[in-house]
């Protein structure tokens, strides 16, 4: 599918025109409370949408909706359009024949970008594939289309051998969406489902369970149940092919109750018993084999796990690993030969993660489907589903780099950094509250001295390591230790001390959540009401701790000197005015500039930061 977009978005009345061209697809625009009009559709190559979006934020889920329906109804939007079994309904109305119409489209494009965004699964074989799959032979009357890979393991079908729809990377859409079912899916991610049950997923949402599985079940067509089924079944399928662990601990680490549980999922998914799929790797792959034999230097190092992260290319590995390696904290993580290594702690014990090489090459810049190495070093394998989870957000690998470039690079100020670098992610972070101290700790100094100081704190307060590798020796603080220092010896001024404490205390206690299910605008109340932290510091941790890929950060010195730079800013604010009330003008015209970035403003930072750094080295 030759996908392109062009969007047009004005400001201050968020009305935005979207062109979409497609083969064959016709598209529809929904947000919110209201349904953009369909100016043109059919059977046209492109599609011109017209209107104003309440909350633009929705504006992947508009895209996606290019393979789950047009509609210009939002009375069939919330009750229909989405509902279960969505495939099942072929011919049931003319609606879903138009919705089925456009995902058999996609899949005749094999466009690896819909991969994780639904699932294709054909009758006549009793396979379900990812949407890339080349192995799909078009037959239309025998495809039947689904949202999760879970829905189509319910309706009997089982995951492809060839193209692993399973290993898919995640859907843009869930790190988007701020509602519960967006918070819901990235929980599962994280595991909460295995560890906590359904009742531990909704208490965390603040909803009862029945609600959750209606929400989620109305969506995705299987409920969180299944769908944490369904990502065991894959996390029992990587330790099986990439270990030589015993089957009977790769059930449980997987987070399977039983053997017997573990053998009938492996066999329902697969087609196959956990023991044939062990066979079969030895024959498919072996460089996987060569691979076994344990770690860098420590053959008796525990739960060594080696696997690939599926991202949608292109990605900007180059400017991530700068990014990194800039606020690297000695102790807890390095970087090492293009990869990026660091301590983490996890719900069951501590690891060590290396990724990469996050290297700039042609693999990188190539669109299309790509992977990231990744090796996990972990004290319990029960952790593997969260480690994983947490390398994808940090590296923001669920992102759709072509909704977003597509969507800035029409823009005046941006358009050229967009078109020059349109790999560039939002790096997220492997630990909500791990990241908001780093905030606090970097406020008013320099990237370098926060670093420093970061270094200080982990040797003051860091957990060290039961096996410590090289120079990676600690986790970082944890929040209820912070919480009990002393703020009169902590190494920085007192008030930056008692922001420090008061965050950790208010984290320790439960009365701030920063996990990936964190509700962001409840989250991000709860810290500006904490004495020291500003909007630029919510802000930041709402950027990174919470993955928001809308957060912006209107005063920071970095953006408003790149905005000077770029001509952007009013001259009366320019950087030659000195004074707050300057300041105040030229945060209020940056603020006001980013509308137009929604609902990307997280990214149109980077862009802004990276400019900066690039300028100053030229
Ligand atoms: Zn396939």
């Amino acid at each position: 599918m030759n996908a392109e977009s062009v969007i047009r978005a004005g400001n201050p009345a968020r009305s935005v025109e979207i062109k979409v061209t497609y083969r064959s697809l016709s598209a529809h625009e929904m947000a919110g409370d209201r349904v953009v009009s369909l100016l043109s559709a059919g059977p046209a190559a492109s599609v011109v949408a017209r209107g104003s979006m309440s909350d633009s934020r929705q504006f992947w889920s508009a895209r996606a909706g290019m393979v789950e329906g047009v509609t210009q109804n939002i009375t069939t939007l919330a009750g229909g359009v989405n509902a279960p079994e969505r495939g099942e309904l072929e011919g049931s109305s003319p609606q879903a024949d138009a919705d089925d119409e456009q995902r058999y489209q996609a899949a005749v494009s094999k466009d690896p970008r819909f991969d994780g965004v639904f699932f294709i699964a054909v009758t006549s074989t009793g396979i379900y594939c990812r949407p890339s799959c080349p192995a799909i032979t078009p037959k239309r009357q025998n495809m039947r289309f689904y949202r999760s890979a879970a829905a189509a393991q319910e309706a009997g079908f089982r995951a492809c051998k060839r193209c692993r729809p399973d290993a898919s990377p995640g859907s843009p859409e869930w790190n988007i969406r701020a509602d519960v079912v967006g918070r819901a899916m990235r929980l599962i991610a994280d595991g909460v489902v295995d560890r906590d049950g359904v009742d531990g997923l909704a208490s965390r949402l603040g909803y009862e369970q029945r609600q959750v599985r209606r929400l989620v079940t109305a969506e995705l067509g299987a409920g969180p149940l299944a769908i944490a089924r369904a990502q065991r079944a894959q996390t029992a399928r990587i330790l099986t092919e990439t270990t030589v662990l015993p089957l009977s601990e790769i059930a449980f680490a997987a987070g399977f109750a039983s053997i017997r549980q573990f053998n009938a999922t492996i066999h329902e998914v697969f087609a196959v018993t956990p023991t044939q799929l062990r066979e079969a790797r030895g024959r498919r792959a072996p460089q996987t084999r060569r691979l076994l034999p344990l770690p860098s230097g420590d053959p008796a190092a525990p739960g060594l796990i080696r696997l690939k992260l599926a991202y949608r290319a292109p990605i900007d590995g180059e400017r991530m690993l700068g990014f990194l390696a800039a606020r690297a904290i000695p102790g807890v993580e390095e970087v090492r030969d293009g990869q990026y290594r660091r301590t983490i702690q996890l719900p069951n014990g501590t690891g060590i993660l290396s990724l990469g090489p996050l290297r700039p090459g042609p693999v990188m810049r190539r669109p299309g489907p790509g992977y990231v190495d990744c090796e996990l070093q972990l004290e319990d394998l029960r952790d593997l589903t969260a480690a994983v989870q947490r390398c994808r957000r940090l590296l923001d690998l669920d992102a759709d780099p072509e909704s977003v470039t597509g969507y800035l690079s029409a823009d005046p100020v941006l358009g050229p950094l967009a078109q020059a670098n349109p790999g560039r992610r939002s790096p997220g972070h492997v630990d909500g509250s791990e990241l908001a101290l780093r905030a606090v700790l970097g406020q008013q100094v320099s990237v370098a001295a926060a670093r420093r100081l970061g270094a200080r704190l982990v040797a003051g307060y860091g957990k060290p390591l039961s096996r410590p590798d090289g120079s990676l020796t600690h986790c970082f603080p944890a929040a209820e230790t912070l919480a009990a220092a002393d703020p009169a010896v902590l190494p920085m001024p007192r008030s930056r001390a008692l922001a420090l404490t008061g965050l950790g205390a208010a984290l320790a206690s439960g009365e701030l959540s920063l996990d990936p299910g964190a509700e962001r605008d409840h989250a991000e109340s709860v810290l500006l009401a904490l004495p020291g932290i500003g909007p630029w510091t919510a802000s930041y941790i709402r950027m990174r701790a919470l993955s928001d890929p809308d957060a912006f950060l209107p005063a920071d010195v970095g953006v408003l000197h790149a905005l000077a730079h770029l001509g952007a800013l009013p001259v009366e604010t320019g950087p030659t005015e000195t004074g707050p009330s300057a300041r105040t003008r030229a945060a209020k015209a940056a603020g006001a500039l980013a509308e137009n970035w929604r609902p990307w403003r997280s990214y149109a930072v980077h862009h802004l930061w990276a400019y900066l750094e690039e300028k100053d080295q030229r």
